[in-house]
């Protein structure tokens, strides 16, 4: 099996719901995820996908839900409508806490499966960085 991976980097704020420590706190991080692609075989010159491809599929979603927007718990509704009464934001709601882990799982089983539907690759590991020194891995 070969594979090629893309980095992608985004802004976004985020909390914890139920986290003891700061983490409850709205903050933001520089976020990074690394997406791996696998294909059976490479294409007629020579690749698993052409780096620019995952940029405009993965990148653009990533650049339309995810950056520069709050990445919130669902139970945090009542503090998205008050970000987006202030600031006009749209917020991204996860029927989960938006931890790295759960953020990687998200891209890697249901985001990356509906970009790539029509394609020969498919997404095999996420890789996303909340800071340069912690990330959490989604492989399948
Ligand atoms: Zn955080």
């Amino acid at each position: 099996m070969l594979s090629c991976t893309r980095r992608i980097e985004f802004d976004a704020a985020h909390r914890i719901v139920g986290h003891a420590g700061k983490c409850r706190i709205l903050h933001g991080h520089r976020y990074a995820i690394e997406a791996t692609f696998v294909a059976r075989n490479l294409s007629e010159i020579g690749m698993v996908v052409d780096f620019g491809i995952i940029k405009s599929k993965l990148g653009y979603w990533i650049e339309e839900n995810w950056d520069h927007n709050a990445i919130l718990n669902i139970q945090d509704k009542v503090l998205g409508e008050k970000i987006s009464s202030c600031t006009n934001q749209k917020i991204y709601y996860m029927n989960c806490n938006p931890t790295a882990e759960n953020m990687a799982s998200i891209l890697l089983h249901d985001i990356c499966p509906k970009l790539f539907q029509d394609s020969q690759i498919s997404c095999s590991k996420i890789k996303l960085y909340e800071t340069p020194n912690c990330f959490s891995e989604c492989v399948i």
